[in-house]
């Protein structure tokens, strides 16, 4: 284990894909880490249970982020078992494909409750309650910068994100909080993987020069090079990790 002192992460989504990479990733670089879930209970539970297995402090914490209520509570519960708050990743996200002519409401209000909302949501929390010198990440996506038909929505809830990122940087002035975004290209994840034919796989991986999806582990590394002390200088960023795609 690295020699960091032991800061304590809210990962958001961290039941799967991008936030469990990332959960083990900063457990191993000495965080006490805060396991959000939806509905994944079970998975989250062995996200946790891994941390603890290597040696880590876990704890899970179920909270709908779209939920300002549930948001409050998630915080409580990481004060409660851990003292305070740091660090806060919002990973939590879904992503449905629909021409904007052809997209429902209900796609459209549940993207917005969950992208957006649920980053505001956990952000407000954070900036009332992160010790001084903590960290704000949210993930956003590169898909902003390759404008591909049917992602309409989903990229207007991420570029909303980076937006956020932006002016809570600022208004974090005076307490040593620095707020990032981290755009990944396409990870090899269920948010991505689900309902697409090996063939489109095969062409979105090569979209990027180094011809490849991305890997959990290659975004956890980013995000936790931001949350670590080496990145401390970074402020009001996003990081768009992609592998040159855009
Ligand atoms: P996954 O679908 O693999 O995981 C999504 C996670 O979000 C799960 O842990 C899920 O938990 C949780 N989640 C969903 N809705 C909510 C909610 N309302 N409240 C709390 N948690 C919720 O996604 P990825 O790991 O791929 O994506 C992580 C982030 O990275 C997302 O913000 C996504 O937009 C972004 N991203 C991903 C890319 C990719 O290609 N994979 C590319 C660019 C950006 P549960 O099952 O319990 O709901």
């Amino acid at each position: 284990m690295k020699t960091l002192e032991k800061k304590v992460v809210i990962i958001t989504g961290a039941s799967r894909g991008i936030g469990a990479a990332l959960a083990l990733r900063l457990a191993a670089d000495g965080f006490k880490v805060v396991v959000n879930y939806a509905g994944s209970a079970g998975p989250a539970q062995a996200v946790a249970d891994k941390v603890k297995a290597a040696g880590g402090e876990a704890i899970v914490a179920q909270a709908d982020v779209a939920d300002p209520a549930a948001v409050i509570a998630m915080f409580d519960a990481a004060e409660r078992a851990f003292g305070g708050v740091d660090v806060v990743v919002n990973c939590a996200g879904i992503m449905k494909l629909a021409k904007i002519a052809e997209c429902d409401d209900t796609t459209f209000d549940q993207t917005v409750a969950i992208n957006l909302k649920g980053t505001f949501n956990v952000c407000r929390e954070a900036a009332k309650r992160l010790r001084n010198g903590g960290r704000i990440i949210n993930l956003s996506s590169s898909v902003i910068g390759v404008r591909l038909p049917s992602y309409g929505i989903y990229i207007a809830t991420k570029a909303a994100v980076e937006g956020l990122t932006q002016v809570l940087a600022q208004e974090m002035r005076g307490r040593g909080i620095s707020v990032n975004a981290v755009a990944p290209g396409p990870v090899a994840t269920e948010l991505f993987l689900d309902g697409k034919s090996a063939e489109l796989i095969d062409h979105m991986a090569k979209m990027n020069p180094l011809e490849r999806l991305g890997q959990p582990d290659d975004i956890a590394q980013v995000v936790a090079f931001l949350a670590g002390p080496e990145g401390g200088w970074v402020n009001g960023q996003t990081i768009r990790a992609n592998g040159g795609m855009c």
